[in-house]
């Protein structure tokens, strides 16, 4: 069990019903509430997953501020793993908020949104999807959204992938053992083997994606803005993007008339482009709305697209706008490289400092796949966090399990083909460990291990 302090919260909600709970945890969860609980025992002494009954009484006065039944769970075997104690109390509003004050007087911190369940996932008591969907049960603002989450937070995802990832390491093992044994002529065995097993995890990632879309479309995109000095191509990418990548249909309501969004999808991930009303018009966001409207545009942006001519000096414009898009995930779109270049490469990748760059142009499509590319491995690394970060988890899973999809679909590919089963292998492990990101179990390092265990199990 890892060391955290003693957090503290009022678990159920405020002003419904008659009991409330506190909920505390840490390695003093204990003794925080010893110190104001009075009881037939002190709760140092009573057993685990036992409830116990008494008072709470303010040490400072002496007073009785609730009557209690207070629940002791001795670590590991708690919700967060830690040492857990719920004060249930039967006083009402007043009393549940004096109690949690005298909670926190005496040793317990205020529990940040999601903290209980942060360090049920960190002392590995529930996997990244089962965290993430709790917090998604916190946040879901729709009956619809709640039910997708709550069974997710049953563990039905993470129990498919796992299942799923179990058959790979199987596939893996037999790849491996006929390339040590390459004279027993099994490969032929090996190759029907993978591509039965294969075309049956294809068959099951659709399935869990088509049941995921549902999930995603109650959910809005990662809001996307592009950005650029006049004539660099920003329309012309918004409606390459657009003709490319299926649309999702979505109907949210509150938008308003005067924003114009474009929603894609973008290799699973939503996307949300969002254009200010006219700037199509009149085609230029810092012609018309200055570099000081592009600051306000990027302030509400998950995600920035920002757009370079390579065909023209750099200028004012560029560095002033590289200046502005460092608070946000960006990636650099050097565009029109179909044309001699002017613009200073150098200078350029001084600008862009951690963000990535890509080469592209839009008019011939060249660069388009690694853009698409770019903006995938931004997303699935964890470099873009939306500011309304409901929907995230939800499309991370969708994205991961999608290039998880393709992986194997490339893998099968391949043994069709009749290429060596070394290639074979490299794609079912991306496979294994797309799907390892989606439950956020260690990856790479733990597969031959789990190759071998197979060994053991199955010979
Ligand atoms: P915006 O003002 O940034 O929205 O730029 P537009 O998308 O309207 O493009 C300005 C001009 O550049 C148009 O004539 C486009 O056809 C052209 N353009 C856009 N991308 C490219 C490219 O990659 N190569 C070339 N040669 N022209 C491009
Ligand atoms: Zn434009």
């Amino acid at each position: 069990m890892k060391e955290f302090d003693t957090i503290a919260a009022i678990a159920t909600a405020l002003g419904e019903g008659s009991i409330s709970v506190i909920r505390v945890s840490g390695t003093d969860a204990v003794s925080v509430v010893d110190k104001i609980y009075r009881g037939k025992k002190s709760l140092a002494t009573v057993d685990s997953h036992t409830m116990n009954y008494g008072s709470i009484i303010d040490p400072q006065t002496g007073e009785r501020v609730d009557e209690v039944f207070c629940a002791v769970f001795h670590a590991p075997r708690t919700y967060t793993g830690e040492e857990v104690v719920e004060i249930q109390g039967h006083g009402g509003i007043v009393a549940v908020q004096r109690v949690m004050r005298l909670v926190l007087n005496h040793g317990a911190r205020l529990a940040e949104p999601g903290e209980f369940t942060k360090r049920a996932f960190l002392n590995g008591r529930i996997d990244l999807s089962q965290a993430e969907a709790v917090i998604d049960v916190i946040r879901s603002k729709t009956d619809a959204a709640m039910k997708v989450a709550f069974r997710q937070v049953e563990g039905g995802l993470s129990k498919k992938i796992k299942e799923l990832r179990q058959k790979m390491v199987e596939m893996l093992a037999h790849i491996e053992v006929t390339i040590d044994y390459p004279e027993h002529d099994v490969e032929d065995v090996t190759i029907q083997h993978v591509i039965t097993q294969g075309d049956s995890i294809v068959e099951e990632i659709h399935r869990l994606l088509g049941g995921a879309t549902t999930g995603k479309i109650l959910r809005e995109g990662l809001k996307t803005v592009i950005i650029g000095k006049p004539n660099v191509g920003k329309s012309s990418l918004l409606n390459a993007l657009s003709r490319t990548n299926r649309a999702i249909v979505t109907d949210i309501e509150g938008t308003t008339r005067d924003i114009l969004e474009e929603h894609i999808n973008l290799r699973g991930i939503p996307l949300n482009i969002i254009d200010t009303a006219g700037i199509r018009e009149t085609e230029d966001i810092v012609e018309r709305l200055g570099v000081e409207r592009s600051r306000e545009a990027l302030e509400e942006a998950d995600l920035v697209l920002f757009m370079i001519d390579a065909s023209r000096p750099l200028n004012e414009i560029d560095r002033e706008l590289a200046e502005a898009v460092k608070i946000r995930p960006t990636i650099v779109i050097l565009n029109k490289t179909d044309l001699p270049r002017l613009a200073d490469l150098e200078e350029l990748r001084t600008l862009a400092g951690d963000f990535k760059i890509v080469e592209t142009s839009v008019a011939t499509g060249e660069g388009m796949e690694q853009l698409e590319r770019a903006v995938e491995d931004l997303f699935l690394s964890g470099g873009i966090e939306g500011q309304e970060s409901t929907y995230l988890s939800n499309a991370r899973h969708v994205a991961l399990l999608e290039k998880a999809g393709r992986e194997m679909s490339e893998a099968l590919d391949s043994a069709r083909m009749g290429m060596t089963l070394d290639l074979v292998a490299v794609d079912v492990r991306s496979c294994w460990m797309s799907l390892g990101e989606v439950v956020g179990e260690a990856v790479a390092d733990d597969l031959l291990d789990q190759i071998f265990s197979q060994f053991c199990l199955g010979k």
